[in-house]
């Protein structure tokens, strides 16, 4: 029998499944393995969908599964794909009438299929809209958008709005995502438009990718020049290399480029950038200023009224822009769920040393609201996340092993500690991506930081967004750290930092000494190799005291939690500033061509 929701076109045999393996055959009839069942279903704010241009700041119920019709290499839900036997014992079946009556009880004024493909599940997709939009909601989803045309014809009377996540448009991109073909996603969005769908469509963009970036904006501009474009600057999740991963000013270059052919182009997962503000394509006005909030996300901070510029520019934006917008509370929303996942995922393959699936108990229990919610607050300070890694050990059945990872940083602290503890400390900012983004003051990276020895400006700043705010320019020369240390989640290498620092005019006695580090992936938070990052920052906050051998040490731990050694691979950017020795990193460093997530 061949199913007809993707354009894989997959023949599935009696008992067999798809690609997605999410449907299988049972007497000549294909259905889906796991209907009207759930990962999540939780409340976000719509701009961590993330939609920009349909009822600014609304609340949507998010509802997700497990699976995928693609398999990219550094997906963001890579998670939710990999192991999906083992996920799916994590799914709640929820009839739709109970979906819509828990958005209703929220306050959410739609529902939006997110963080995995919903093609996966596209019967029970139809069943959840048509309640809703039987109940007065607004319906729609994030999707890859590789759906037969015949698929697509039932889903469009179900939809509001969509966003497409658009690899590029060569065929070999696609062939990357071991998918076929470009042209069946742009068909689609043709289709989707010319029903009077709200599009928004998104492209991964990858370092040397920018000519295909261009391709695909002259491509949607062909279809519709108001379909706002959404650039995710590429992050390397999972397996994929970081010598793919573009800088945030390459990625600001590439959308002012873009903004020749696009009048609205945003720039994610880029904290601090000045692209993912709306501003008037005729006199330059901004009508919707926005902060990073999480990868993949935006916060809209102010709105115009009406997305009407004083010089009568109207911007393109459906419905309502609400008031105030819905914050999540710890890592509920958007795409932080996978990161909680990820996050418990990166402890239990230490207590495992490699590939052993989990056992069938241990995701039910993780990917629980009440697990993932909580889980914020618990990885914020370092004896939480040592009473994280307590509670993994115990949920997969490792707590000898997590005894012995547990002992092994506490020991390593203590070194730290003794080694800074009365030596003056000097003034540190710990900040994210781009010199006006500071992290939040209870966050992670500032009390490692604090633990080798700073003390941490950040917490001068009063205002708390996720992960953090964007400053003023004032703001920041009144911080005036001594020393800068940029965060080895959506990093940016120092050269780039500094430029930027120069080009706004940012004075701090760290910038004028090029004080500026930043770290690896994974050293500073949600992975326990934060102790590698605890003894780097110590290196460099306090060079008289500290020493340690960053090579021995990462070495150590990978053969003792990882069973293999460090990846030879360079990573092809800097991770400090040349001129420091005692920091124990250097430009062309060898720490191990480490990903954000490696190898968890
Ligand atoms: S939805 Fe799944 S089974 Fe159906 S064609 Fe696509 S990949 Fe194959």
């Amino acid at each position: 029998m061949k199913c007809t929701i993707c354009e894989h076109r997959c023949t599935i045999t009696e008992g067999g499944t798809g690609i997605c393996r999410m449907y299988t055959n049972t007497g000549g009839v294909i259905h889906e393995k796991y209907p009207d069942s759930y990962l999540t279903v939780m409340p976000v704010s719509i701009e961590t969908i993330p939609l920009l241009h349909f009822a600014p700041r609304a609340k949507l119920l998010q509802v997700s599964s497990v699976g995928c019709t693609f398999s990219c290499p550094g997906c963001v839900s890579g998670v939710l794909i990999g192991d999906i036997e083992g996920m799916a014992h994590a799914l709640k079946t929820i009839p739709p009438p109970a979906v819509v009556a828990r958005a209703k009880d929220e306050g959410c004024s739609g529902i939006v299929f997110c963080l995995n493909e919903p093609a996966v599940a596209l019967p029970s997709f139809i069943r959840l809209a048509r309640e809703a939009k039987g109940a007065g909601l607004t319906t729609g989803c994030s999707t890859n958008g590789y759906f037969t045309s015949e698929a697509l014809e039932e889903l469009v009377p179900f939809l509001d709005f969509v966003n497409i996540g658009l690899k590029g448009i060569s065929d070999n991109r696609y062939l990357a995502c071991r998918a076929a073909h470009a042209a069946p996603v742009f068909r689609n969005i043709r289709t989707l438009a010319e029903a009077g769908v709200h599009v928004e469509a998104s492209v991964m963009y990858l370092k040397g990718g920018e000519d295909e970036v261009l391709e695909v904006a002259r491509h949607l501009a062909a279809i519709s020049p108001d379909i706002p474009l959404q650039v995710m600057r590429f992050v390397p999740f999972g397996d994929a290399g970081l010598s793919e991963e573009p800088t945030i000013l390459e990625s600001e270059r590439l959308c002012d480029a873009l903004h020749d052919i696009l009048p609205y182009v945003y720039l994610f997962n880029s904290p601090g950038t000045r692209c993912l503000d709306t501003v008037c394509p005729s006199c330059g006005e901004t009508i919707f200023a926005r902060e990073f909030y999480g990868p993949m996300g935006a916060r809209t901070l102010r709105a115009r009224n009406g997305a009407r510029c004083s010089c009568g520019v109207s911007v393109p934006v459906i419905g309502e822009i609400s008031a105030v917008g819905f914050d999540e509370p710890g890592m509920l929303g958007g795409y932080r769920p996978t990161r909680a996942l990820e996050m418990a995922e990166a402890i239990r393959v230490c207590l495992v040393s490699g590939e052993s699936p989990a056992p069938p108990g241990f995701w039910p229990g993780i990917a629980k609201e009440e697990f993932i919610g909580g889980l914020h607050d618990r990885i914020q300070t370092i004896d939480g996340y040592l009473g994280l890694i307590e509670d993994i050990g115990v949920r997969c059945g490792r707590s000898k092993e997590a005894a012995a990872l547990h002992d092994y940083i506490s020991g390593r602290i203590e070194t730290v500690r003794s080694s800074v503890c009365d030596n003056p400390r000097p003034r540190v900012y710990y900040s994210m991506g781009t010199p006006l983004f500071a992290l939040n003051a209870g966050r992670f990276e500032v009390c490692l930081a604090e633990t080798a020895g700073g003390e941490v400006v950040n917490r001068q700043i009063v205002r708390k967004g996720k992960p953090g705010v964007n400053l003023s320019v004032d703001e920041f020369s009144a911080l005036n750290p001594s020393i800068i240390i940029i965060s080895g989640f959506l990093s940016a290498p120092p050269e780039d930092y500094l430029c930027t620092c120069s080009e706004l005019g940012l004075r701090a006695e760290a910038v004028s000494r090029g004080a500026v580090y930043a770290l690896p992936p994974g050293w500073d938070f949600g992975s326990p190799r934060f102790v590698l990052g605890l003894m780097a920052i110590a290196n460099i906050l306090h060079p008289d005291r500290c020493s340690f051998d960053l090579d021995a040490e990462t070495a150590l731990f990978y053969r003792r939690f990882y069973d293999r050694d460090p990846e030879t691979a360079r990573p092809n950017r800097s991770f400090c500033m040349p001129g420091s020795p005692a920091s124990g990193l250097q430009p062309s460093d060898p720490v191990g061509g480490l990903k954000n997530n490696e190898p968890g």
